[in-house]
């Protein structure tokens, strides 16, 4: 029987930055410390304290940027996105919107049968980190109806790396993370490191019938932790959307969240429209702008990336 549906995938990817202090703050970037230990009036938010750019954080999403051939803005905006949590003690976070830090580029992926295929990039922006809320705190003192948090993490700088809608199956995305976590350590500008939370992936997918050239509802799966959990939670909700529409139901847009236990995805939220966010321009820091000097200065620094070195190396060595 042939496949009557064509899932559609884009991927959302947040790489945290290798700086060594967070994205507004001088407070260092740490893993794995005492809580609450590397935070000050910046990443805590308190009243009056304004933020400052980290310039290498810049240059580091740079780095990203021009190794899959983007376009860097001259002058991008900080905005506001705003939303209530605790591990979110300024209730927004700062991020890009409307003017990102850069948009196009590419990343290539072998598809089916090895063919080489470019997956578009629709933007790459900055944002902080949020810190971490702990819901079962692992200490006998602490009841289980208290939550924790830890903001250590709140200011880490993040690239959020989007693609278009142009993968079509859990193996491409899974192909795709892999080149891209190469190319941001290759580039020096993340860890990639997914078991510390130094690349994170929300993952949206949709069907469609195959052939169609218009997109269905899509649903995202937010904070996968892995690139083997990204193709398994494809997987299933792949399964789990053509069993919907097969029933003759129809799919909800949603957040869902995968159980690497089970390895089911599940509701967690009605998902939110931009305009849920309030976004705006942040008053506290002004365009972030980007000379041409400066941006050629950061190209000039990258190495040879790695698909141009293989062939070059298999041209000039016959392998
Ligand atoms: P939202 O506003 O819901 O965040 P965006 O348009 O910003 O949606 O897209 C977020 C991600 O979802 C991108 O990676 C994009 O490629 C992907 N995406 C958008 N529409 C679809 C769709 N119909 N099916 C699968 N992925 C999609
Ligand atoms: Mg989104
Ligand atoms: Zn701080």
């Amino acid at each position: 029987m042939s496949q009557p549906f064509e899932p559609v995938i884009g991927l959302e990817v947040h790489a945290q930055l290798k700086t060594r202090s967070k994205a507004f703050c001088a407070c260092p970037v740490v893993f794995g410390a005492e809580a609450n230990t590397a935070v000050c009036p910046v990443c805590l938010g308190y009243p009056g304290a304004l933020p400052v750019p980290n310039r290498e954080m810049v240059a580091l999403a740079m780095r990203i940027a021009l190794a899959t051939g983007c376009t860097v803005h001259g002058v991008s905006v900080f905005a506001r996105k705003n939303y209530f949590y605790p591990d979110l003690p300024k209730g927004y976070q700062i991020s890009q919107y409307d003017r990102p830090l850069a948009t196009g580029g590419t990343v290539e992926v072998r598809g089916e049968g090895g063919a080489v295929r470019a997956v578009r990039l629709h933007r790459i922006h900055l944002e902080e980190d949020a810190g971490k809320s702990m819901h079962e705190a692992p200490w006998d003192d602490v009841p289980s109806d208290v939550s924790l948090v830890d903001l250590n993490r709140a200011g880490t700088p993040l690239a959020e790396i989007v693609t278009e809608p142009d993968l079509r199956s859990p193996d491409e995305a899974y192909d795709f993370l892999v080149r891209l976590r190469r190319l941001v350590r290759w580039v020096g500008a993340s860890d990639g490191n997914m078991e510390e939370g130094s690349l994170r992936c929300d993952a949206n997918v949709s069907l469609r019938p195959a052939g169609s050239e218009t997109y269905g509802t899509k649903v995202e799966i937010k904070n996968l932790n892995s690139i083997a959990h990204v193709k398994k939670a494809l997987e299933h909700e792949i399964a789990r959307q053509a069993e919907t529409i097969r029933r003759g139901g129809e799919v909800v847009q949603e957040t869902r969240l995968f159980d690497p236990g089970s390895g089911a995805t599940r509701p967690m939220r009605s998902k939110e429209e931009a305009m849920d966010y309030r976004y705006f321009p942040d008053p506290d820091l002004g365009a972030l702008v980007v000379d041409a000097a400066w941006r050629d200065e950061v190209a000039a620094a990258l190495p040879e990336l790695p698909e141009p070195r293989a062939a070059r190396l298999s041209a000039s060595l016959g392998l």
